[in-house]
């Protein structure tokens, strides 16, 4: 069982000299889960610069902060990309003009009754086993839920999960995720797994959703590697949104992730003031590639409640894909996604490379493509009217 948030001792919290000298390498995951920080007040005297926010604030969403994250925070920007992601800020008690839920996703019309399964897509699965986060983002899509101080999902829930899919099966593709599925014990983990691989043979894709190895490498250790490899996890895919995240700490646990092998994709949320910038994504995802994770989606903030300072317009994420596409390798360019309102699903964004034309030659048989760099050429013989021609005799 996870220490409740408001239970933290303050004791156990890291003084500004003590983090300095602290190496987040050399303690166990459960000794640094006990350290987050819950409040701003409590980073007053760690990090210059903290805005004083309204206790409403926490009513919505609560904070908690890593000591390891909270070491990688510049100690004096407040805009540092960091501090943006996860410390609560005034804008969360503005409203916006736009309207903003609590469940832009949809996703509670599409859960099972009784089980913690969203089944939207007809051969895949989000399986939420977890409440909680290690730390807690600030544009969370699922603030209705992981903000829950125990993180935990009662058992009977987990249970029926379990039995639905395996009475399911055409389910081929389950992802676990949460909250955080890592906050869980190795054995916790280890049961489910097992459940799921042993009642559901028909499961041919098993994936894990984490930010917990990104916030808290030391999550990853020997005993749980030894675990994804037993129940054979295809993938995990983990979320970093600006390169700062990456650290020496972290390529050492994603390379024992990979060593169980555990094919590993990465996940970003576009955020204005944190990564909305072409250079910072040209980073980001060719670091990824190099750590041998690959760069998967791009979404868009969605539109929940206290997110919507967040927000890059549509254009702009278009800009930046552009920006991506033929200036860094293929394979670190991802797709960049919106989230459709009310469980419409996942919708990619995609610039037009190629547009059809009818051009001069009048039977429409030409497309006029542009490339990366806004280069044109017309290329005949590829548009609507195009026939393969029949033998004449
Ligand atoms: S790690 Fe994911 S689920 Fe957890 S708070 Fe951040 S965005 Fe939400």
């Amino acid at each position: 069982m996870l220490q409740k948030v408001n239970d933290i001792s303050p004791s156990k919290l890291l003084t500004r000299q003590a983090l300095d000298n602290y190496d987040a390498g050399a303690e166990s995951w459960q000794k640094q889960f006990q350290r987050r920080y819950t409040h701003h007040s409590e980073l007053k005297g760690v990090l210059n610069q903290i805005e004083d926010v309204n206790e409403t604030v926490y009513a919505k969403f609560s904070m908690s902060i890593t000591p390891y994250m909270a070491k990688l925070m510049d100690r004096d920007d407040p805009n540092c990309p960091l501090r943006l992601q996860y410390l609560p800020s005034f804008h969360e008690e503005t409203k916006p003009e736009f309207a903003t839920l609590l469940d832009q996703l949809g996703e509670e019309g599409d859960t099972i009754e009784g089980t913690s399964v969203v089944h939207r897509y007809p051969r895949r699965v989000l399986f939420l086993v977890s409440n909680t986060c290690a730390t807690l983002c600030r544009f969370c899509t699922r603030k209705r839920m992981v903000s829950q101080p125990d993180g935990t999902v009662a058992k009977d829930e987990i249970e029926a999960s379990i039995d639905y899919i395996a009475n399911n099966e055409q389910i081929q593709d389950v992802l676990l995720s949460g909250g955080d599925p890592l906050t869980f014990s190795d054995e916790r983990l280890d049961y489910i797994l097992g459940e799921l691989r042993r009642r559901a043979p028909h499961v041919r894709f098993l994936r894990i959703g984490s930010r917990m190895v990104v916030q808290l490498p030391t999550r990853v250790t020997p005993e749980l590697c030894a675990v994804l490899e037993k129940h054979k996890v295809q993938m995990v895919n983990i979320h970093i949104n600006h390169p700062k995240e990456i650290t020496p700490l972290l390529r050492e646990r994603v390379k024992m992730i990979q060593k169980a092998g555990v094919m590993m994709g990465l996940q970003t949320v576009c955020l204005k003031g944190v990564n909305d910038d072409v250079e910072v994504m040209r980073d980001l995802f060719m670091q990824s590639i190099e750590m041998g994770v690959r760069p998967y989606y791009v979404y868009s903030t969605d539109m929940v409640e206290g997110a919507h300072h967040f927000v890059v317009p549509h254009h702009r994420m278009i800009q930046l894909y552009e920006g991506l596409r033929g200036w860094i390798s293929g394979p670190a360019v991802p797709t960049f996604i919106v989230d459709g309102l009310g469980g419409l699903g996942k919708l990619p964004i995609i610039p037009q490379y190629v547009k059809e034309e009818l051009l001069d030659d009048g039977d429409g048989t030409t497309v006029k493509c542009r490339n990366y760099a806004g280069k044109t050429v017309e290329m005949p013989g590829l548009g609507v009217h195009f026939r393969v021609p029949s033998k004449s005799n």
